[in-house]
């Protein structure tokens, strides 16, 4: 049996996850171990990625931060990161002479390709670009979303640009990257539900022109329709309890036709001698 995403980034869960093993072109941040599961789709994905830059780039290593718990879960401080379908990568980074390094903490890139924290240490746009063009080129695990800073889309844009990739590619790189501010020292990768996880994996838009989805979001659709026709007859049933007890209580309260005339009798006789009422 193999690993299930379960739910939604932000609100899921993950099955029989699988840590994602450390290579000769894959590390692992040391802050990571123990968060480093994904579905098998995730975990393949990354390794085979960072084997796509080295065999074009030697040299380098993939640099990976959080994925998910075991289990997934709830897992501070993300909001996702939950169900197996997300990934903190860190950066392709250059030292001064060039070289590739990993450093301990993801450093911040500035829009002049400068880390913050270390401004001998650079972006390695060539093997950064690779990486993002491996990304959103991988067939058999489509990636939904890049999380990135604009200033360094931007930069791996002009990348691409200066390597004269197609003007498909580079606007694929465009629609994936989800360009913000947050995500300044590392990507946030997030995959597609791997097919056989859905409907237990729960999909949501955008679903880019170059993915086929049909199955995934049939599935998702019947399930969804399941869903909606389940609560249907749950809410019926429950109108129904309603109206039993509601009619129960009406017959509990109007007193039998004797009660009346008794109650009538009573009152009737006591009304004159109204100090009773306020009798101990
Ligand atoms: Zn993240």
């Amino acid at each position: 049996m193999g690993s299930v995403s379960v739910g939604r980034p932000n609100r899921g869960r993950l099955v029989r996850g699988v840590a994602l093993e450390e290579s000769e072109h894959v590390a692992v941040k040391s802050s990571s171990r123990g968060q480093h599961f994904g579905t098998a789709e995730l975990v393949t994905l990354l390794s085979r990625v960072a084997g796509r830059v080295a065999e074009r780039s030697p040299g380098g290593r993939l640099h990976v931060g959080d994925l998910s718990r075991e289990s997934g879960g709830r897992f501070g401080p993300h909001r996702s990161h939950r169900s197996g379908r997300d990934a903190d990568v860190g950066l392709y980074l250059l030292d001064a002479a060039g070289e590739p390094i990993l450093t301990e903490r993801f450093y911040d890139i500035r829009r002049d390709g400068t880390a913050r924290q270390d401004p001998t240490v650079r972006l390695d746009d060539a093997r950064t670009w690779e990486l993002v063009e491996a990304l959103v080129s991988d067939t058999e695990t489509p990636v939904q979303f890049i999380f990135l800073a604009s200033h360094i889309e931007a930069r791996l844009l002009a990348e691409g640009r200066r390597r004269g990739v197609s003007e498909e590619l580079l606007s694929r790189v465009d629609a994936v990257i989800d360009a913000e501010r947050q995500h300044t020292n590392h990507m946030h990768v997030r995959i597609y539900c791997p097919v056989d996880d859905v409907p237990r994996c729960d999909e949501e838009p955008p679903y880019h022109a170059w993915v086929d989805r049909t199955a995934a979001r049939e599935a998702t659709a019947m399930a969804h329709a399941e869903d909606a026709r389940r609560r249907t007859i749950a809410a019926r049933a429950a109108r129904r309890r309603r109206a039993r007890t509601t009619r129960t209580r009406v017959s509990e309260a109007t007193p039998p036709p004797t009660a009346v005339a008794t109650v009538g009798a009573t009152s009737g006789r006591s009304a004159p001698g109204s100090s009773t009422a306020g009798a101990p």
